[in-house]
C-alpha cells in the first residue's frame, strides 16, 4: 500500500502562519513543518465482507407504494430492527411498509423475512459457514423474498442496517442529518454474508446523544454487566472487606485497596474467592440478559500487593502482575461457563454469550510475556493464556492519540497490545478522543484513529469504547466528526479516511462544507505544528496543556471566524427550508464555539470594554442554546458555570 499525504502540506501551514502573525513579532518563530504524512497501511485482511449485489428491475417501492411486507421474528431485536427498518424505509420513500404474519408467508410473494428460521429453511436456505461472530448476518433473496437472518439476536440491527444502504443509499451522520443515496425503487438482487469490523463498539460521546441515533449508527449501548451499580473497578464490591475479611483474610491484598489474586498463595482460599464471585456474577448476568460481558477489574489505583506468593509471581513472569490476574479470572470463568453451559442444556437452547474480563490498567497494564528476537510476543506459560469466552480490557490512558498506535512514540502501548494478544484471543480497547481538561478546545487525533482502531481490531479486539466527552451535552472542535469516524469504523474500517472526511463534510455541512473543510484543515495543521514547535510542552497526551495564549494567536482565531462567517453564509441557501436551515447553523455554531472561548480568554485585553462583554454574553446563550454544559471532565469544577463566573457575567 503506498503512502498518501494528505492536504495538510508546508504551504498551507506557510499561510496560516502568516496569518497568525507567527512569522513576525510576537508569536513562536519557526519554519513551516514538513508535509504531514498519514499513512494507510495496515489495513485488515481477516474480515468479512462477502457482498454480491446485483440491480434489478424487481420494483420495490414505486411512488410511495410497495408491495413488499415484513415477516419479523417475535424476539425484541428483530422486532425493534423490524420497526426501524419500517421508520426508515418511510423517511427514504414516504411508503410505510406493513407488517404480516408468518402464516401468509408464500415462496412467490413478496416479503422482507427477518429471522423467521422455519421460512428460512423452507425457502431452500441454510447459514453460510464463515464464522459471522454475534453480530453477523446473511442477506439473501429467494424469487421475489429477501430473507435476513442472523445467529444471534445482535445481528438483525446489522443486516437491517446493510439493508438500508444496498437499498436505499443509507446513511447517517447525526440523528438529524441523513442522506439516502438510492430511490429505493428496485430491490437488487442480494447475496450478504457480513459482519461489522467492529462486533461493539461503545459510545461515549456526548451524554445527550440519542438512543435513535445510537442504534442507527451502529453503537452499542450498556453490554456490561453492572454488579451492585459497578460495571468496572468492583473487585471489592464482589468481596466486600466488611463481609469476608475477619474470616478470610488471605483475600485482602496487603495493601488494603484491593483482592490479592493469589490468595497469599492458599490454593483452598483462591478456590473459595472465586467461587463466590462466580456466582454472584452468574446472579447478576441473569437478572441482565442483554449483557454480553462481565468484568472483575482492579479498584482505580496503582498498587499491587506485596505477600510473598504475589511478589513470587511477577519475579516468575516477567514483572507482570497481571499474570496472577489472568490466572484467577480463568478460574472464575471456567465455573461461569459451565453453568451457563448446563442451564441452555437443560433449556435445549444456545450457550449465552459471555466474556469474563479483568483490566490492564495502571500497575496490571505489562502482560506476562517475553519479546521475541523477531519483535513478536510469546506468554512465558500456558497458565497465563485467557481461556475461551476470558478476555483483557486495556485502558492506554498515557499514549498520544495524535499519532497512531504504529508510531514510535507510542512504542510501549503497541507492545502492550501485541503482548496482550499473545496471552488473550480478544483484546477491549478503551480508548480517548478528547481533552479531559479542556473540553472546549480541539484535541487532534482525527487522522490518527483508523490506523490504530486497525491495529486493535488486527490484535484481537471485537471491542472499542473511545471515550469523548461522556458528561458533557455538546461538544466544539469538530468531536461529532469523530463520532462519525466511529461509526463508520464499525462497519468498515477499510474505508480510505479522506473519503470518510470528504463525505462527512460535504454532507453534513452541505454548502457550506468549503469553508468548513479549510477550518478543519488549517486546524489540524496548525495543532501538528503546536506538537513539533512545543513538544516539550504539550503533546497527543489526552490532558495535555493546550489552554495557553501563545498556542492560539489572536489573527488566527480571528480569521477560522472568518471562515465559520463564511459558512453562515453559504448556509442561507437553505433558509426556505427552516427546519434544515437551523440545523445547518447550529452545526456550524457549535464550531464557532471554540475559536470565540479562545479570544474571551486570552484576549479580552485587546477588545473594548463593550465589545468583550458583548462577546461574553453571546457566548453564553448560544452555549446555552447549544446544551454546552462543561468546560472541563471534573465533576468538582468542570462546569461552565465556572467560566462564566470567571468571566464576571451573570
Ligand atoms: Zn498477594
Amino acid at each position: 500500500m503506498k503512502k498518501r499525504k494528505i492536504r495538510l502540506c508546508a504551504g498551507l501551514l506557510a499561510a496560516i502562519m502568516t496569518l497568525s502573525g507567527c512569522s513576525g513579532s510576537g508569536g513562536a518563530t519557526t519554519t513551516p513543518i514538513d508535509p504531514v504524512e498519514i499513512t494507510e497501511t495496515h489495513y485488515l485482511t481477516n474480515t468479512l465482507h462477502k457482498v454480491t449485489v446485483k440491480e434489478s428491475n424487481r420494483a420495490f417501492i414505486v411512488d410511495g407504494v410497495s408491495e413488499y411486507k415484513i415477516i419479523a421474528g417475535k424476539d425484541e431485536s428483530t422486532q425493534t430492527a423490524a420497526s426501524y427498518l419500517v421508520s426508515y424505509l418511510r423517511k427514504a420513500t414516504g411508503c410505510s411498509l406493513e407488517f404480516a404474519e408468518p402464516e401468509a408467508y408464500s415462496a412467490d410473494g413478496k416479503y422482507i423475512v427477518m429471522n423467521v428460521p422455519d421460512l428460512f429453511a423452507s425457502a431452500g436456505l441454510t447459514m453460510p459457514e464463515d464464522d459471522l461472530g454475534v453480530t453477523g448476518y446473511y442477506i439473501k433473496t429467494v424469487n421475489d423474498n429477501v430473507f435476513l437472518t442472523s445467529n444471534y439476536e445482535n445481528g438483525a440491527r446489522f443486516a437491517m442496517l446493510a439493508f438500508l444502504r444496498q437499498v436505499v443509499g443509507f446513511k447517517m451522520y447525526a440523528l438529524d442529518a441523513v442522506s439516502f443515496e438510492k430511490d429505493g425503487k428496485t430491490l437488487p438482487d442480494m447475496d450478504i454474508v457480513e459482519a461489522p469490523d467492529i462486533p461493539y463498539f461503545r459510545r461515549m460521546h456526548n451524554q445527550s446523544d440519542e438512543k435513535e441515533e445510537s442504534y442507527m449508527m451502529g453503537f452499542v449501548e450498556g453490554g456490561f454487566v453492572s454488579y451492585q451499580g459497578r460495571p468496572w473497578h468492583n473487585s471489592l464490591t464482589y468481596l466486600p472487606m466488611e463481609t469476608y475479611q475477619k474470616e478470610h483474610p488471605k483475600w485482602y491484598s496487603t495493601i488494603g485497596n484491593d483482592l490479592c489474586y493469589t490468595a497469599h498463595g492458599d490454593e483452598k482460599e483462591l478456590e473459595a474467592m472465586t467461587t463466590i464471585i462466580a456466582n454472584e456474577m452468574l446472579k447478576t448476568a441473569a437478572e441482565q440478559p442483554e449483557a454480553l460481558f462481565s468484568a472483575i477489574t482492579i479498584m482505580d489505583h496503582a498498587q499491587v500487593c506485596l505477600c510473598d506468593a504475589c511478589r513470587e509471581s511477577a519475579a516468575k513472569y516477567n514483572g507482570s502482575d497481571a499474570a496472577a490476574v489472568v490466572k484467577f479470572t480463568n478460574k472464575i470463568n471456567e465455573k461461569v461457563q459451565a453453568e451457563l453451559q448446563r442451564q441452555a442444556d437443560e433449556k435445549g437452547t444456545k450457550k449465552r454469550p459471555l466474556t469474563v474480563m479483568f483490566f490492564a490498567y495502571y500497575a496490571m497494564t505489562q502482560p506476562p510475556v517475553i519479546k521475541n528476537e523477531d519483535g513478536t510476543f510469546s506468554p512465558i506459560d500456558e497458565t497465563v493464556v485467557c481461556d475461551e469466552n476470558v478476555a483483557v480490557f486495556y485502558a492506554p490512558i498515557m499514549a498520544d492519540y495524535n499519532c497512531t498506535f504504529y508510531d514510535e512514540v507510542n512504542q510501549q502501548y503497541y507492545d502492550a497490545i501485541k503482548g496482550w494478544s499473545a496471552c488473550s484471543e480478544e483484546i477491549f480497547c478503551w480508548l480517548y478522543e478528547t481533552n479531559f481538561e479542556y473540553y472546549l478546545f480541539p484535541y487532534n487525533c482525527w487522522d490518527a484513529r483508523f490506523e490504530t482502531y486497525r491495529l486493535c481490531v488486527e490484535s484481537g479486539a471485537p471491542f472499542i469504547m473511545s471515550q469523548g466527552q461522556h458528561n458533557a451535552n455538546a461538544s466544539t472542535g469538530f468531536s461529532d466528526f469523530k463520532d462519525y469516524m466511529n461509526s463508520c469504523a464499525i462497519f468498515d474500517l477499510n474505508q480510505n479516511y479522506e473519503d470518510v472526511m470528504n463525505d462527512y463534510f460535504t454532507n453534513y455541512y452541505l454548502d457550506a462544507a468549503e469553508p468548513m473543510l479549510q477550518y478543519f484543515d488549517e486546524l489540524r495543521a496548525w495543532m501538528y505544528h503546536l506538537e513539533r514547535t512545543y513538544s516539550a510542552e504539550i503533546s497527543g497526551y489526552c490532558k495535555t496543556e493546550i489552554g495557553k495564549d501563545k498556542f492560539w494567536p489572536k489573527n488566527l482565531l480571528m480569521h477560522w471566524l472568518n471562515l465559520i462567517d463564511e459558512a453562515y453564509e453559504a448556509a442561507e441557501t437553505y433558509k426556505d427550508d427552516k427546519a434544515l436551515y437551523m440545523n445547518l447553523i447550529n452545526r456550524i455554531k457549535k464550531e464557532s464555539m471554540f475559536p470565540r472561548y479562545a479570544l474571551i480568554e486570552f484576549y479580552s485585553g485587546t477588545f473594548s470594554v463593550d465589545t468583550l462583554e458583548s462577546m461574553k454574553y453571546s457566548f453564553k446563550a448560544d452555549a446555552q442554546e447549544l446544551l454546552f454544559d462543561r468546560h472541563a471532565e471534573s465533576f468538582t469544577d468542570g462546569e461552565i458555570s465556572a467560566v462564566y463566573e470567571r468571566w464576571g457575567i451573570k
